[in-house]
C-alpha cells in the first residue's frame, strides 16, 4: 500500500511537472516502473540502477529529480537517499556537468 501511494504520488509530480528531457532516449522508456520505486522493508534497486547506468539522459534526469524535488524512487541513477544526501555544490557540480555536455 505504501508502495502504491509512493507511486502514486511520484506520478502526479512527473505529471505536474514534465521532464524536460525526451523520455523516448531514457533507457527506462520501456522498464516496468515499479522496479524504480523499490519495497523500503526489502529494497533492491539493481535493475532500476542497470537501467540508469547505461542511460543516455541520466545527468538530465539526476537534475530534473533534485530540481523538482522528487523524493521518492530512483531517478539519474540515483536513490532516493542517496539524492537527499547530495549537497548543493554536488547538485551544482552535476549541473554543471550537464552543461558542458549540451556544449
Ligand atoms: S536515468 Fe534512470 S530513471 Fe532516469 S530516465 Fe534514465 S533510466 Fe530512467
Amino acid at each position: 500500500m505504501q508502495k502504491e501511494k509512493e507511486l502514486e504520488h511520484a506520478l502526479k509530480k512527473i505529471a505536474s511537472s514534465a521532464p524536460d528531457f525526451d523520455l523516448d532516449l531514457a533507457s527506462c522508456n520501456k522498464a516496468n516502473p515499479e522496479d524504480f520505486f523499490p519495497d523500503r522493508n526489502n529494497p533492491s534497486w539493481d535493475r532500476a540502477l542497470s537501467y540508469c547506468r547505461k542511460c543516455p539522459v541520466q545527468l538530465e534526469c539526476l537534475v530534473w529529480a533534485f530540481t523538482n524535488k522528487v523524493s521518492e524512487g530512483i531517478w539519474g541513477g540515483k536513490t532516493e537517499e542517496e539524492r537527499k544526501k547530495m549537497t548543493p555544490s554536488q547538485r551544482g557540480a552535476v549541473r554543471k556537468k550537464l552543461n558542458a555536455q549540451r556544449r
